[in-house]
């Protein structure tokens, strides 16, 4: 594998840098095609500065008139704005890998745009694959895309896997392969010792101060919530094609162990690691090969116990949501996903407590009638209204 050419879209956020760490470090073997962002013009600027991609694209028109200005003495870096662009450089055929780290339901259109383009595609968006699940594993089919795993719990698994399970993504018959489970592990997050009875005072900053990973602010709330270990359920079902009784969640706190696959014969296969995602990000990019991500090893002498408790429902509310939410049918967890963006976005806002980003998400399931999706405009426009119901119910609460 030589010269592979990558898009990286969300490339200021935090999977977006530790990306570009992984680049720099392998200079041969990666060429930055095009960076996207939204509006940060002084984080694309210093990015672009340090690498000089073809193309760095800003949804935001302002924020690209300034990257344009900022970029002047950089001719050979050309300055696209809007979401249409991010289809754009998805889909270029001059890409190879497209990295999907955008936040949010935003990254669905351009994630899909790389997976009908036929890219490798490197997935750290989960949102994307848990608001059109089926619809999305289908398009990788169909489009001969490869996908693979960023999010850490994922790639674990991913690793876990033998190489038929690997190349068969999506439609992996677990039985076959002699797997039992697939155990997802979670960090139970900042507030895993907290009593309960406190949560409902606790603020976004000390929502997003999380014991062990360092991440954007809204997967931060969502480790807080523990909605993303539910996320993460529904990414799992659908990357590993699990049935209910397949799939299992285990707090670990201390995230050295990234997740695990338990084989019938009774042995169980972990992958360990730093919590660092340069680790899922180079394994992705380097796949099938191995090479350094600059991440240093665990040294085991100092790493103290390893321990593992079941998840409190009564402290996670949420996580019940997810996980009932996943095998409801597509448009629970594409609402699901929809009212938790709004829902966070307010609770990061101070409007509403920590206790009511559940509770929003739980009125919302509950109101909303669910239609049957058949395809990606059907979840677009889905998701659209989930988000005019939820800001409602945001409203009514404030
Ligand atoms: P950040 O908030 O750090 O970065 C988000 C990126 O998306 C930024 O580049 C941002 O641009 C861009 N962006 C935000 N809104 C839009 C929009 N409407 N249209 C286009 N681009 C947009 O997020 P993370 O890097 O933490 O997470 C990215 C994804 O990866 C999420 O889906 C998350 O769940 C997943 N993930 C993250 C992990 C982590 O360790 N951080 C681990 C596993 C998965 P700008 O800077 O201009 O706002
Ligand atoms: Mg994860």
């Amino acid at each position: 594998m030589s010269g592979q050419r990558l898009t990286i879209l969300g490339a200021t956020g935090s999977i977006g840098s530790s990306t570009l760490d992984v680049i720099a470090q392998h200079p041969q073997r990666f060429e930055l095609f095009a960076v996207t962002a939204h509006s940060n013009v002084t984080a694309m600027e210093a990015i672009c500065q340090r690498f000089t991609p073809s193309y760095a694209v800003m949804v935001d028109e302002q924020a690209a008139t300034r990257l344009r200005e900022a970029l002047a003495d950089k001719p050979q870096i050309t300055v696209l704005a809007g979401a249409q662009a991010l289809l754009e450089v998805s889909a270029a055929s001059e890409v190879d890998q497209v990295m999907a780290a955008i936040v949010g339901a935003a990254g669905l259109a351009p994630t899909l745009a790389a997976v009908k383009a036929g890219k490798r595609v490197l997935l750290a968006n989960k949102e994307a694959l848990v608001m059109s699940g089926q619809l999305f594993m289908d398009a990788v089919q169909h489009y001969g895309a490869e996908l693979l795993p960023v999010d850490s719990e994922h790639n674990a698994i991913f690793q876990c896997l033998t190489t038929h399970a690997q190349t068969t993504l999506g439609q992996v018959d677990l039985e076959a392969e002699g797997i039992s489970k697939i155990l997802l592990t979670g960090s139970g997050g900042p507030f895993l010792n907290l009593p309960v009875n406190e949560l409902n005072q606790q603020t976004p900053a000390a929502a997003c101060k999380h014991p062990n990973w360092s991440m954007g602010q809204k997967i931060s709330v969502d480790s807080a919530t523990m909605l993303n270990k539910g996320l993460e359920y529904i990414e799992a079902r659908w990357l590993f094609n699990c049935r209910r009784e397949q799939l299992d969640i285990v707090i670990h706190p201390q995230s050295v162990i990234h997740s695990m696959v338990q084989y019938s014969d009774g042995s169980v296969l972990a992958q360990l690691g730093q919590p660092d995602m340069k680790t899922p990000i180079a394994h992705c990019m380097h796949y099938p090969h191995r090479r350094s991500s600059g991440v240093k090893a665990l040294d085991f002498t100092q790493l103290g116990a390893l321990t593992f408790v079941a998840v409190d429902e009564q402290r996670y509310p949420c996580l019940r949501l997810a996980q009932q939410a996943c095998w409801q049918g597509q448009a629970a967890t594409t609402a699901l996903n929809a009212t938790n963006e709004i829902a966070v976005e307010n609770f990061l806002a101070e409007r509403i407590q920590f206790g009511q980003i559940s509770e929003v998400c739980d009125r919302v399931l509950q109101q909303l009638q669910m239609p049957a999706l058949g395809s990606i405009d059907d979840v677009v426009a889905f998701d659209k209204k989930v988000r005019r119901v939820a800001s409602e119910c945001v409203e009514a609460l404030t």
